[in-house]
């Protein structure tokens, strides 16, 4: 019997462990989750109801093969919303709960070992085709590290923001949807002040337009990444201008995007993370209209400036995403251990071992879409596919 370890049971290690349970054959494997704690991960641990899902519910089912699961779930526990609705991101929290709790069912039904540790863990090294976790003697044939990247202390998911309230000003790095987040809890706890946000390009997300669509033909090709950077641009956007729906256009190409990055050379990455991955971002990670319409109301009221002032000795909130350069423990042991290695781009890591799968933001870097649960469901279809061949 193949033993399997997962670490980490946010949204990646959730929706690892339901799939591979429910492809898993009767008592075929003995599975340990390692979690440090019960956290559903930083996305969805929020309580505001205003802090929505930024993708519609028939595009964030966490089944494979079943675009219907969230809704279903709504549908039973009494939620209405329909398919197109952006539902509040703790009821998505509610949802990777149940998934757990399915799991540990279709476990106990088929047969096979499944447990949950509750334990940070900091070492996994490697002897003899197994991997050994901590101190725990018995070797895993398969780990599927979901630990997702880190966030800065200051990061707006670190922080109690309640703390800022009496703040005549408050600085907030970065204009993206963290900084819509951080602008909504604010709201909610009446903030009286001035919010600075202080953002390069002084631009904020655009909003979603999109109808859910998967006819679309994508507006460039795979075999278009080997044109240089700029005619590739070009194209892409004149794609997206010539069109009566800028953001279906720029979806469609969603489903090859990691294909066109992994044609690129080293240097035309990282020449798009230095000139293009912030302009992308703005129109990739959009928000929902009633969230972007409050933000756009709090704009002009002068309640929220935006700047591309550096920020230099303030207090600030920070809400510009993952520090790569965060220590992490674990991953430096796996490093030394000869178990990953930091990638190209010195952002996320790759596996070195054949059964070592890296799930979530770690892959940043090595993937261009890679946290979203639509990108998570792509890897652990993927990795399963390599688990049970
Ligand atoms: C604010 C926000 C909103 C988002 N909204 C959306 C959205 O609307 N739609 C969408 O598709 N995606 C969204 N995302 C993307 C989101 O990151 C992923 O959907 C998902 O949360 C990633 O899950 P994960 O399991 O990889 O990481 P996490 O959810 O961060 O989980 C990591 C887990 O690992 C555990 N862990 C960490 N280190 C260790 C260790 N050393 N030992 C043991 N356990 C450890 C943690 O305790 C946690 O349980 C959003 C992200 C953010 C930050």
């Amino acid at each position: 019997m193949k033993k399997i370890a997962i670490i980490g049971f946010g949204a990646s290690s959730i929706i690892s462990l339901y799939n591979l349970l429910k492809q898993a054959k009767s008592s075929e494997f003995s599975i340990d989750v390692f979690a440090k704690d019960d956290s559903c991960g930083y996305a969805y641990e929020t309580n505001n109801c205003n802090h929505l899902l930024n993708v519609r519910a028939i595009n964030i089912s966490g089944v494979l093969d079943d675009d219907y699961d969230f809704l279903n779930y709504l549908k039973s526990n009494n939620y209405n919303f329909g398919e197109q609705d952006f539902v509040e991101r703790r009821i998505f929290k509610e949802y990777l709960k149940d998934l757990r709790l399915r799991s540990f069912d279709i476990a106990s039904y088929k047969n096979i070992s499944l447990s949950l540790f509750y334990r940070n863990i900091e070492e996994i090294s490697y002897q003899d085709n197994k991997f050994f976790i901590g101190d725990i003697k018995q070797g895993y044939d398969f780990v599927f590290l979901c630990i997702s990247a880190k966030f800065r202390d200051n990061n707006f998911f670190n922080i109690d923001i309640s703390k800022y309230i009496l703040k005549p000003q408050i600085h907030i790095k970065g204009a993206g949807l963290t900084a819509f987040d951080a602008i909504i809890s604010l709201q909610d706890l009446n903030y009286a002040g001035t919010i600075f946000l202080h953002s390069r390009s002084k631009r904020i997300p655009q909003p979603h337009n999109a109808r859910i669509s998967n006819s679309l033909n994508p507006i460039i090709s795979i075999s278009d990444a080997q044109l240089p950077l700029s005619k590739l641009f070009k194209k892409f956007v004149s794609g997206c201008r010539n069109s009566d729906n800028w953001q279906e256009r720029f979806d469609s190409i969603r489903p090859i995007t990691n294909d066109i990055w992994n044609q690129f050379t080293l240097e035309k990455k990282k020449r798009f993370m230095r000139h293009l991955f912030r302009i992308y971002n703005i129109h990739r990670h959009r928000s929902p209209l009633s969230v972007y319409n409050k933000i756009v109301n709090v704009l002009q009221n002068n309640r929220v400036v935006i700047t591309n002032e550096i920020i230099k000795d303030h207090d600030f909130i920070d809400c510009t995403g993952f520090d790569f350069n965060y220590k992490d423990q674990l991953i430096d042991r796996l490093i030394a251990n000869n178990i990953v290695k930091k990638n190209d781009l010195e952002m996320g890591v790759d596996s070195s071992k054949e059964n070592f799968f890296i799930i979530g933001a770690l892959n940043s870097g090595t993937l261009l879409e890679t946290t979203a649960i639509n990108e998570i469901k792509c890897q652990v279809r993927y990795f399963l596919k390599k688990l049970f061949s």
